[in-house]
């Protein structure tokens, strides 16, 4: 049977602490099979759709994002932890399992009314996710789609989103 991005993705025991479980999708980066098949399919739902930016949530949906946005021949928005970005820039505060935490964008990085597609490679409290979406909300872009590579449905990321009114696609489980 042919391999399903899913395949390519491994799980390393205890990173970064003990009794995690992390999703290493550095295995699908490296195939390009995998790889193609992952940005291929993050696309699959907004064929037609007017989308003017890609956002990535650092660090690994840089990677991602900037492939889809290439293949979408659209621009693309690095939404990155706090003190990262070298330009003027708004912030959001979200919290983590243990603490908070702030991402920032470049307040000139979206123009009011673009239509933006979100891109991380694992969704699971949706934490980072909603100060992505509120940071593009902030600069007067509009969300069309949040799309991850994995969903860890038990930590209620897709809830929240949906909750938000957001489209949330994720390619497995
Ligand atoms: P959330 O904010 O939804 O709780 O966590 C999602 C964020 O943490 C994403 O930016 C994601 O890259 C990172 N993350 C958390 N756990 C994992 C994991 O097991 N594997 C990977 N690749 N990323 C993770």
């Amino acid at each position: 049977m042919s391999k399903t991005v899913k395949d390519y993705i491994r799980t390393i025991v205890d990173f970064p602490h003990e009794g995690i479980l992390f999703r290493d999708v550095t295995t699908l980066f490296a195939d390009a099979r995998g790889f193609r098949m992952a940005i291929d399919q993050l696309l699959n739902p907004y064929a037609g759709m007017r989308i003017d930016k890609v956002a990535g949530l650092e660090a690994r949906g840089f990677i991602l994002g900037g492939a889809v946005a290439h293949q979408l021949s659209t621009g693309f928005v690095p939404i990155r932890k706090k003190g990262k970005l070298p330009g003027r820039t708004i912030a959001q505060g979200y919290t983590l399992e243990y603490g908070e935490a702030v991402m920032e964008v470049h307040d000139d990085a979206l123009l009011p009314g673009e239509k933006v597609l979100l891109v991380d490679d694992l969704l699971a409290t949706g934490g980072t996710a909603e100060a992505g979406i509120r940071l593009i909300e902030r600069l007067g872009g509009e969300v069309v789609g949040c799309a991850f590579v994995i969903d860890l449905p038990d930590l209620g990321g897709r809830r929240k989103l949906e909750a938000m009114g957001m489209e949330v696609h994720c390619l497995c489980a």
